[in-house]
């Protein structure tokens, strides 16, 4: 198999910011950065969100001198890869041959990705004092929708100079280079954000978790995962495992600033539509605690809590962490409507189990391959091959 290689590393100079970038495949892969501090040309960046795509192939990955890892980063790589393998048997380990070269870039301080919802609130809140920059980067929700990124960053510099915080800015197409290689996002983003410290040189990365430490599953950004990606200059810290969602939003709630720029839709990285997912469980949660963010619409009379009916195992997380919720603070509609929506997914799920094993094989298989064909721009994920097909 052909190794991954890239070519033509160039880091350059741009209007108000730097660019650093690579070739692979024909393709420039490229992180456009603004803000106080200058990237590295360094090779992390790159390998972080290449590696899953290489261990599907099954291919090495060659990097230029030009663009050097860490020793600590080059090392714990066959750890990432244990725990990725063990995840989806079907990535398997490669070798990365790079030159190995500290970090000469220095910030004195952490670097905290922050878009305004929940999870990075919550980091941005619990390490207020060792944060010295927050990091946007463009890739995240409406990622294909540009139009709305220049509002976010004017949205985020606020939130930056309330606190005292430098913006750092990146724009990249990385996501584009990891979507079309087939590669979910779910898996890619995690090694996308925790190589931004390392690019830059902070003593701190402050990675915000997506789940808490009852409700591991296997996903991009992982405690057990996310401090491999660290190096000799750059320790990454897997923050906000500790607590569950809803006690992140409380946590939120006692900083108004925060809680007033919440921006968590799904539709939206500038601003919350009040009827999605994500928007109407963050609404609820406020609701519940009886409080308000101007900066999120939810109507609970109005728009209900049908959108939480869960249809994923995540999901249900998600809504039996609003239970407990509404347990706590002693509101039994709300408890009554969402244990009603968890019963009704329990049963479907264990019907649908149910006949799924007891399907003659052959007829598993040709609905495995259906289900694999409606997913063939995400053929690279942590859902592992069912063996006993
Ligand atoms: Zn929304």
């Amino acid at each position: 198999m052909t190794k991954i290689q890239l070519n033509d590393a160039a880091l350059e100079a741009t209007q108000g910011g730097s660019e650093l970038s690579a070739i692979w495949n024909d393709e420039k892969i490229f992180f456009r950065t603004s803000g106080r501090v200058i990237p590295e040309k360094r090779g992390e960046i790159f390998v972080a969100p290449l590696l899953s795509i290489a261990m599907y192939r099954g291919c090495d990955i060659q990097m230029p001198d030009d663009l050097p890892l860490s020793a600590t980063f080059a090392e714990n790589l066959s750890a990432v890869q244990d725990i990725m393998h063990r995840w989806n048997p079907a990535l398997t380990h490669i070798k990365v041959h790079a030159k190995i070269q500290e970090t000469k870039a220095h910030v004195q301080g952490a670097l905290c990705n922050y878009s305004g919802g929940i999870d990075g609130s919550h980091s941005l809140n619990k390490y207020m004092d060792e944060i010295s920059d927050i990091l946007v980067i463009n890739c995240f929700d409406d990622w294909k929708n540009q139009d709305h990124w220049p509002k976010t960053i004017a949205q985020k510099q606020k939130v930056a100079d309330h606190f005292g915080k430098n913006l750092i800015t990146v724009e990249t197409n990385i996501r584009d280079v990891t979507h079309d290689a087939g590669v979910s996002w779910h898996l890619a983003h995690g090694a996308v954000i925790t190589s931004f410290g390392t690019l830059f040189g902070h003593d701190m990365n402050i990675i915000s978790s997506g789940y808490s430490y009852g409700h591991l599953e296997p996903d991009g950004s992982h405690s057990l995962m996310d401090p491999l990606w660290s190096t000799n200059r750059t320790e990454v810290i897997h923050s906000g495992a500790e607590v569950s969602r809803t006690e992140k939003t409380e946590a939120i709630a006692s900083n108004p600033y925060l809680l007033n720029a919440l921006q968590v839709c799904w539709k939206s990285s500038s601003h919350n539509c009040g009827a999605c997912p994500k928007c109407v469980r963050t609404g609820i949660a406020l609701y519940l605690l009886g409080m308000e963010s101007p900066a999120l619409p939810y109507d609970y009379a109005k728009i209900g809590l049908k959108i939480l009916k869960p249809v994923e195992h995540a999901a249900l997380v998600l809504l039996e962490d609003i239970v407990d919720l509404a347990r706590r603070v002693g509101n039994s509609e709300v408890e009554k409507i969402l244990l009603k929506y968890r019963k009704r997914y329990l049963v479907r799920h264990a019907f649908d189990e149910f006949i799924k094993a007891i399907l003659p094989n052959w007829l598993g298989r040709k609905l495995r391959a259906r289900q694999n064909w409606m997913k063939t721009d995400e053929k690279i994920n942590y859902t592992p091959p069912n063996r006993f097909l």
